[in-house]
């Protein structure tokens, strides 16, 4: 095996089928996968499957608290769950530089077979593409995920009304500080890590509960912000900035850089809409899970101000939190 992955690698032949067979299969074979055909084949029961797709360019490609692999799964991951489906089945396409050490690349993978397994996910189809140097930068990785719901349960922005309590799942602004740090190459008191994980089962968790949850989605890019103005389509939106779990050293970075933790990526957080009367339901089976320790109740729902989200201060002055206009840090994910 070459120390750096090569044009050849890409060709479709022998040197392929060597990389695929000691990298990929190594980590990620599982009954599906091992069967070489060109298109996984998959029993499912009747019902609704949830479908989505993802790609992902971060740089550094390791970073404090994750690494390219770990975000694939855990992104696909998130956007089926958070859809109220169980993810069973991912594919992932390599696109990546011809130069590339496969040490790396092996350290992408095994991290790719590690959060699969945790999340309880199969790695079913895959592709590799090498191009010349230059044309890529290191490696690029495109998912796709499939999910399976097993209610009939129907969640949506259309479900929410006024009075709905807006909870969102831990600490903010993690994954970008974590990016942000290790690209600049700022260091802080303590290293600041992603937010970075797998949040199915505690979202099934939430499901299966019963409580009444109108909507879900994972706050990525663009942070809370975005995530909050694409909900108060037909409905206004207010938090506390009090209620905001932002952790101390997130908090003392952004001070220092002049960022607001609203407009700040994450890679593990959710919010979650729920009927106020099963608020409390919700926020303790978030904050018995790891990932959900931090949970906190941010705001709710107003008939007021549709379309809008505000933001109480600590001050106590209302301000209006607006969608970001402009991307301030590309390739966070
Ligand atoms: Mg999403």
């Amino acid at each position: 095996m070459n120390s750096k992955v090569t044009i050849a690698h890409g060709s479709g032949g022998k040197m392929t089928r060597a990389l695929i067979k000691d990298v990929f299969f190594k980590y990620l074979g599982n009954d599906i996968l091992d069967r070489c055909d060109d298109s996984a084949v998959i029993e499912i029961d009747k019902g609704r499957i949830a479908v989505t797709t993802d790609s992902f360019v971060v740089k550094p490609i390791f970073f404090p608290g994750g690494d390219i692999g770990k975000l694939a799964i855990c992104g696909t991951v998130n956007d089926l769950a958070v859809s109220g489906a169980e993810p069973k089945y991912i594919t992932c396409g390599f696109i990546i530089e011809e130069g590339f050490p496969v040490t790396d690349l092996e350290v992408i993978v095994r991290s790719m077979a590690k959060w699969a397994c945790e999340a309880n996910v199969k790695i079913v189809a895959g592709d590799t593409k090498v191009v010349e140097i230059g044309e890529a930068d290191g490696i690029f990785i495109n998912t796709s995920g499939v999910g399976i719901l097993k209610h009939d349960r129907e969640l949506g922005v259309d479900k929410i009304s006024s009075g709905d309590k807006i909870i969102v799942s831990g600490t903010i602004g993690d994954h970008a500080i974590a990016i942000l740090s290790k690209r600049k190459g700022l260091r802080f008191e303590s290293t600041i890590e992603s937010d970075c994980a797998p949040l199915n089962k505690m979202l099934t968790e939430v499901i299966e509960s019963g409580a009444e949850v109108k909507f879900m989605r994972d706050v990525t890019r663009g942070g809370l912000a975005t995530t909050l103005n694409e909900v108060a389509e037909d409905v206004g939106i207010l938090i506390n900035e009090e209620s905001l779990p932002v952790s101390e050293p997130v908090r003392g970075a952004t001070e220092l850089l002049g960022l607001d933790p609203v407009y700040l990526a994450n890679e593990g957080k959710v919010i979650i809409l729920v009927k106020a009367s099963d608020e409390a339901k919700v926020l303790q089976i978030l904050k018995n899970n790891e990932y959900g320790a931090k949970a906190e109740t941010i705001g709710e729902v107003t008939e007021e101000n549709v379309g809008k989200v505000c933001l109480k201060t600590i001050l106590g002055v209302t301000r209006i939190i607006d969608m970001p206009t402009a991307e301030h840090l590309p390739r966070i994910c």
